[in-house]
């Protein structure tokens, strides 16, 4: 089978939405009868995304087979519907660790490997060898950072190498921002020009150019950046700031991209598909009544914007349910140090439609968390825990409900007296050792729900598949007593050592999963907990 590569890189600046871009053009090619698959290039030297700070970089995006990766990995599997495994993501540290490991094996048969060509080299090994698994008839590849940066330098000479190799099945496009300075009051287009030329320098010419602006690009502008950046004739395609992420594929199409892509690949539309997409989308925008979601996390200097990328998954998820009932999601971020200084305002969460408790690391603003929780079971107001979120209504449930006072996760207290949250047996030896990257509980693993369960009423079946990422783990010693005291263990694992959800009865809905129901939901199949969550928030 023929393989097509699409590269994108990005011109001017950053988070001008390149992610959104490869997942958006995968979409409409998919949309016209091609398998499509996406790869993600990290130039950094961190072997997977878990090492890094999400306020920094972003959700760190688990895949069901268990890596770490980008929050864009998200963006794809959200729009293409398809999982994306661990073949689809690299950083630098990864491709050298690779290269590393051949030299010390003797497999470059006695050659001085070099930076140029044998880093490049294996970047293509990893590229062909992920479209081969995804038996992908185009693969879309995305080149973190921006043109003229030092660090993505070696990927773009591998994009180069691809296109020499086989100039018929690769094409680059480049994803630039055309600013609108408020004082001069028009589109410049200098900036991309400049961006182009330098892509340019490294031997790269792109065949469309994806003008990201505040508004459309008008005809001038748009046969001015054909001249002058040297691309084809109608490959300067507008992409406007939208409402929803979701509406940039329907964009594109108004542009005829889908069209143009495979018409420079020789290649014809096999089927016209996008009309579930259009009636979501038009639902998306349209539904006007509002529904309140709280999210309550420490959220301690991160504006607005870094929040959205460190939680992106759980607010895509909120999305994806909101709008299968027809409503607007409002979100609203709530620290929980706030309770810690003032528990008067806890009753704020009144205002609050449902609460959730994201995942999340370390002591800070826990307490605080705990309050919230007691306050969401006390008072009836629907209630999802991810990850952390169940591990704290564990401790929330045992301290206020089974009277262990102290209770506590070993993360936070080593010597707490009832542990009811401790470290997984498997992970002792490793955080002695200081063995932390990459080997946390992570990917998919199987849970069995019990009968009378919410999640089972949720789910509609017996066994499910989710996905994790954690360290510690509900502690069985604690399991009767709990379940005594009205804790439901709705989810185990098939041999019921490991509790991977837990439930309270008689309420609206109270549930926590030791997993993250929020990686696998899609925009037209809501994640069946964020579905029931959201029903119980409007009933
Ligand atoms: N810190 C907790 C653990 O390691 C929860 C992790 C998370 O929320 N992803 O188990």
């Amino acid at each position: 089978m023929i393989h097509r590569y699409i590269f994108i890189a990005g011109g001017v600046m950053s988070g001008v939405g390149k992610g959104v871009a490869c997942a958006s053009i995968g979409k409409i090619l998919q949309s016209k009868g091609y398998k499509v698959t996406a790869i993600k290039i990290d130039p950094y030297i961190n072997v997977d995304a878990g090492t890094m700070n999400p306020t920094e970089h972003g959700e760190v995006f688990v895949t069901d087979d268990g890596d770490e990766t980008d929050q864009d990995i998200g963006n794809y599997e959200r729009f293409l519907d398809e999982d994306i495994l661990s073949a689809n993501y690299m950083t630098t540290g990864r491709v050298y660790q690779s290269v590393i490991k051949r030299e010390r094996n003797l497999e470059y048969n006695g050659k001085c490997v070099e930076v140029v060509p044998h880093v490049p080299q294996e970047v293509i090994n990893r590229i062909k060898f992920a479209a081969k698994k995804a038996k992908a008839d185009f693969t879309i590849i995305e080149i973190g950072g921006t043109v003229g940066e030092y660090q993505n330098i070696l990927f773009l000479e591998a994009a180069r190498m691809m296109r020499t190799e086989t100039p018929k099945n690769v094409i680059f496009v480049m994803v630039s921002y055309l600013p609108i300075p408020s004082k001069i009051g028009e589109m410049k287009t200098k900036p991309t020009q400049t961006a182009v030329r330098t892509l340019n320098s490294a031997g790269i010419f792109p065949d469309f150019i994806l003008c990201r602006a505040e508004v459309p690009l008008d005809e001038v502008r748009k046969q001015k950046l054909e001249t002058f950046c040297n691309i084809p004739r109608g490959n300067a395609i507008s992409a406007p700031d939208v409402e929803t992420i979701y509406e940039i594929p329907l964009n594109y199409e108004k542009e005829k991209l889908g069209e143009k892509i495979l018409e420079k690949f020789s290649l014809k539309i096999k089927k016209k598909d996008l009309k579930e997409w259009q009636k979501f989308v038009l639902t998306a925008k349209r539904v006007k009544n509002e529904i309140h979601i709280g999210i309550v996390g420490k959220y301690f200097s991160t504006g607005n914007f870094t929040l959205a990328d460190s939680y992106i998954s759980v607010i895509e998820a909120i999305k994806h349910a909101s709008w299968f009932y027809k409503k607007r999601p409002i979100l609203c971020w709530i620290n929980s140090e706030e309770f810690e200084k003032d528990e008067g305002k806890l009753s704020e969460l009144k205002k609050y439609d449902g609460i959730i408790v994201p995942g999340g690391f370390g002591s800070r603003g826990v307490e605080g968390k705990i309050l919230a929780i007691q306050y969401c079971r006390e008072n009836n107001i629907p209630y999802l825990g991810l990850c952390y979120g169940m591990q704290l209504a564990t401790i929330e449930f045992a301290r206020n409900v089974a009277k262990l006072a102290k209770a506590n996760t070993t993360e936070i207290d080593k010597n707490t007296p009832y542990p009811v949250i401790h470290t997984m047996a498997d992970q002792v030896k490793k955080i002695e050792e200081k063995k932390m990257g990459g080997t946390m509980r992570l990917g998919a693993y199987p849970c069995v729900l019990a009968k009378d369960s919410i999640s089972f009423k949720a789910y509609g079946q017996k066994k499910i598949s989710e996905r994790h990422r954690h360290r510690y783990e509900f502690n069985n010693e604690y399991r009767k007593l709990l379940e005594e005291k009205g804790l439901r263990i709705a989810g185990t694992s098939p041999d019921n050592k490991l509790v991977e959800i837990i439930e309270v009865a008689g309420h609206k809905f109270f549930v926590g999963s030791q997993f993250h129901p929020e990686f696998k939901s899609r925009p037209l199949k809501p994640h069946p907990l964020f579905r029931e969550f959201i029903k119980a928030a409007i009933s």
